[in-house]
């Protein structure tokens, strides 16, 4: 597959949907009052509901509801007046009810979109729904490698996962390439994680991705068959499985073949796609609306409380910033949670870009707390960057979460570059390396910075630069 040239890859479009499945942090599971859980002991989070002993009914998590309407309303969605909860029937050990609850027709939340912002411009990617179900448990496979069921000598399960509420997100295909595929999922978990609803975090398992997948020849509006994507658990694997099977349809096609539908995984450690199963389509689940549970019917009141609660969202504020400072810093600002002091520092005075450039490199280093930060003091130290030695500067900025941090104690400190003080230094640090002045007289002009490093040495970086600079410039050349 690696053999296909750039050319035969230009030939065709891939067209990418993606299904999103988010854990809620709801304090309890979606239909018990079990506590939700992370890594625990296995099975000590369970009851007879979420076991689902004969007799036991469901009864709904308000909060994981509101929460996934608030989502639905931060992705421009329309909130279902009448949604319906549904059972999804399919038989797995990790399933005791032998179904799921789930939505099928009338989701909680309808057709919305991400504007997501990219290096060359937004891309608007729709939404087809939002809804609510709960969790299956999680099977452990004892012996298999890296806890495959391939060579594993038997199956465990704990069903402290089993019923915790689960928001699925569903993308129309408007997605076209593994870079979009990523950024869109970025932005996404950004918003969640702003929203309060989940840590989204692939590493836990809190935030999973399936990707819908097909190509077709450039310029053409057809759909053709779609194999799905797997178990993709960090957004590095995400990009090079949908790589992958973009390659692999193109390689199929340009043989002559034709694409099966399958699901597929992506094993990220040999780079290669292995097909498990053919894919079930909607009628092998025998969905029907669940019995146990009457229509859910939000009131306007609820849908307009949850709207006022929406702050500006992370796509929207990385596109504002993105004209002032290009989509990388505008995205790495949003993305760590430093956008806000940012916007506080500018409306200081602070020059835009010095301000995110520090708070991307030497306060992101330090591991200050951008919210302990006083914004006038740290925006006074930025403007004085030039005038006071790196290392000072760097202390001040590592200081500045601290609430008794003043710029005057380090602006203070400001670089030496009174012309008495550094020339005698200089007629010394000139007469210790006579072979390098006569080389630099001889036109080794770059053995500048040689000296100028000396009396850095000698100053512990104290001196100004562009003056320590000048006045070697002048004695070399005199
Ligand atoms: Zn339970």
């Amino acid at each position: 597959m690696s053999a296909l040239t750039n050319r035969s890859v230009s030939e065709w479009q891939p067209v990418i949907g993606l299904e999103i499945h988010v854990e809620l942090k709801t304090r309890t599971k979606m239909f018990c009052r079990c506590e939700t859980s992370f890594g625990l002991e296995p099975n000590v989070r369970t009851c007879p509901v979420c076991l689902a002993h004969p007799g036991t009914l469901p009864v709904p998590n308000a909060q994981a509801i509101e929460w996934t309407i608030k989502l639905g309303l931060a992705l421009g969605c329309k909130v279902s007046g009448r949604a319906l909860f549904a059972r999804k029937n399919y038989f797995y050990q990790d399933l005791p009810k032998g179904y799921q609850i789930s939505q099928y027709e009338a989701p909680l939340c309808i057709g919305g979109r991400l504007v997501v912002p990219g290096p060359e411009g937004a891309s608007e990617i729709r939404i087809n729904r939002a809804h609510l179900e709960e969790d299956a448990a999680k099977t452990i496979h004892v012996g298999g490698v890296e806890g495959r069921i391939v060579g594993a000598e038997h199956s465990l399960v704990d069903f402290n996962r089993g019923g915790t509420p689960l928001m699925e997100i569903v993308s129309e295909p408007d997605i076209h390439s593994s870079e979009e595929a990523k950024r869109f999922l970025r932005l996404l978990r950004q918003t969640v994680v702003e929203l309060g609803i989940s840590d989204a975090e692939m590493e836990k398992g809190t935030l999973r991705c399936d990707a819908n997948i097909s190509v077709r020849p450039a310029g053409s509006n057809e759909l053709r068959t779609r194999c799905e994507l797997k178990n993709m658990n960090s957004f590095n694997f995400i990009g090079r499985g949908i790589e992958a099977e973009i390659a692999r349809q193109i390689a199929v096609y340009e043989s002559g073949d034709e694409i099966l539908q399958e699901t597929y995984d992506f094993d990220a450690a040999s780079g290669t796609l292995t097909a498990h199963r053919s894919k079930e389509e909607a009628e092998d689940y025998r969905y029907f609306p669940e019995p146990d549970l009457v229509p859910y019917e939000p009131s306007a009141e609820l849908v307009e409380r949850l709207e006022a609660e929406l702050a500006e969202l992370p796509g929207s504020r990385i596109e504002r910033l993105t004209s002032e400072l290009g989509y990388e810093l505008a995205l790495d600002l949003v993305t760590s949670g430093r956008d806000a002091l940012y916007s506080r520092l500018v409306a200081a005075g602070a020059e835009p870009k010095a301000a995110a450039n520090v708070l991307m490199n030497q306060l992101a280093a330090a591991g200050v707390d951008p919210d302990a930060v006083n914004p006038n003091e740290l925006a006074k130290l930025i403007e004085a960057r030039s005038s006071i030695p790196t290392a000072v500067f760097n202390e001040g900025v590592g200081a500045s979460g601290s609430s008794s941090f003043a710029a005057i104690d380090f602006i203070s400190q400001s670089a030496i570059s009174d012309a008495g003080e550094l020339e005698p230094l200089i007629d010394r640090i000139l007469a210790a390396n006579p072979s390098q002045v006569e080389q630099f007289r001889g036109g080794k002009e770059g053995l500048l910075g040689f000296f100028v490093g000396q009396v850095m040495k000698e100053t512990q970086g104290k001196a100004d630069a562009k003056v320590v600079s000048e006045l070697l410039r002048a004695k070399l050349n005199g």
